[in-house]
């Protein structure tokens, strides 16, 4: 009785939100250099999410408009993982992931096409094999390149506009330079958006150098390149967006939708970023100290539903602290946020 009164409380109180990434796996079959994945590889913990907790977050479904299907590893590694899909395009959402490109086999590509998922990025990290195949160490960008060809040819005999490909490319010093060959990249594997980031998660102390914030006097010349390519890709109808590259000292916003969506770790944690996933538990850098990683879980969708963890007054305090229209002082707002978002390059910009 009192779970269902508390299903019919959790309908009425449920908020809408832009989307909800779920990580589905912790296994990855690539050591990239800068991920915490590769870094923490002694003390990881590999899981799949079992397809009993992802069911959990099925009721939710209805209240968000697209889901993501992407965390700390490799999604196509999860043997549900087309079963998720198909759950979530069986309610009418859109659905997309991240991948490394490595497993997008031709079986692979034609049940994403036959399930019409709606996004398919593929992270990059240079634009010759060379320099990509040297950062995201296990991938090899001529097969990824060569696997979104069949890709482009598999949709086109299945008369398919679905999936989209997304570009997400991860910018360092040393292979700035070669962003400005992305836009032909993006027209030959017909992708339709581009999104370069920057290492805003330092696990290895040996990269802080490679983030692009810390070249301070280069950072105009990485400016005026973004921009340009932003300018040559809209004319080609491709969307170029990135963030930066400078940090903002005072910039109290996080560059994360924390408002309108959230992250649901494979283990069922409600967690506001992939920043604050308690799987990760090693130190990170941050303007040059060296900080303990601090994990943030605001409940877990095996004892509570989304909708209930959501509406926590505690979850909605710390939201609160990201508001754009908030009227607190800066100074209070500072105080009041987690030392994970203040020690955060997120919340600087980036
Ligand atoms: S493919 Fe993704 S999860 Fe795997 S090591 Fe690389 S960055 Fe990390
Ligand atoms: S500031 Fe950083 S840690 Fe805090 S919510 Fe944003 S991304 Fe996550």
């Amino acid at each position: 009785m009192l779970n269902w009164i508390k299903r019919q409380l959790d309908k009425l109180d449920s908020p809408t939100l832009d989307w909800v990434q779920v990580e589905v796996t912790t296994h990855c079959n690539g050591l990239c250099i800068y991920c915490p994945h590769t870094f923490m590889h002694n003390g990881w913990t590999n899981r799949h999410m079992p397809i009993e907790l992802f069911n959990e977050f099925v009721p939710f479904l209805k209240h968000t408009d697209l889901v993501y299907l992407q965390g700390w590893g490799e999604p196509l590694l999860n043997p549900h993982f087309f079963e998720m899909v198909r759950i979530c395009k069986g309610q009418g959402k859109r659905v997309g992931f991240t991948t490394n490109g490595m497993l997008l086999t031709d079986d692979t590509i034609k049940r994403l096409v036959d399930l019409q998922l709606d996004i398919v990025a593929v992270s990059l990290a240079g634009t010759t094999a060379t320099t990509h195949n040297q950062i995201r160490k296990g991938t090899d960008l001529d097969l990824v390149i060569s696997n979104l060809e069949r890709l482009g040819t598999i949709k086109a005999e299945k008369n398919s506009q679905a999936p989209a490909v997304h570009l997400a490319y991860l910018m360092l010093q040393s292979n700035f330079h070669e962003l400005k060959e992305i836009l032909p990249l993006a027209r030959r594997v017909e992708a339709k958006q581009v999104v370069a980031s920057n290492l805003a998660l330092i696990v290895d102390p040996n990269l802080a150098d490679e983030a692009l914030f810390h070249d301070i006097e280069g950072v105009d010349d990485y400016r005026n390149t973004l921009d340009k390519i932003r300018e040559n890709a809209s004319r080609e109808n491709i969307i170029f967006d990135y963030h930066g590259p400078n940090l903002d000292a005072d910039s109290l916003r996080c560059r994360e939708n924390v408002q309108r969506a959230c992250v649901i770790t494979v283990e069922g944690e409600v967690v506001p970023c992939v920043f604050t996933n308690p799987a990760l538990s090693s130190h990170h850098i941050f303007q040059g100290e060296s900080l303990p990683l601090r994990s943030m879980s605001f409940g877990n969708i095996r004892n509570e539903s989304l909708t209930h963890i959501w509406n926590k007054q505690e979850y909605a305090a710390f939201r609160e602290l990201f508001d754009p229209e908030t009227t607190k002082k800066p100074e209070r707002i500072r105080q009041a946020m987690p030392q994970c978002c203040v020690k955060c390059y997120k919340r600087l910009g980036i």
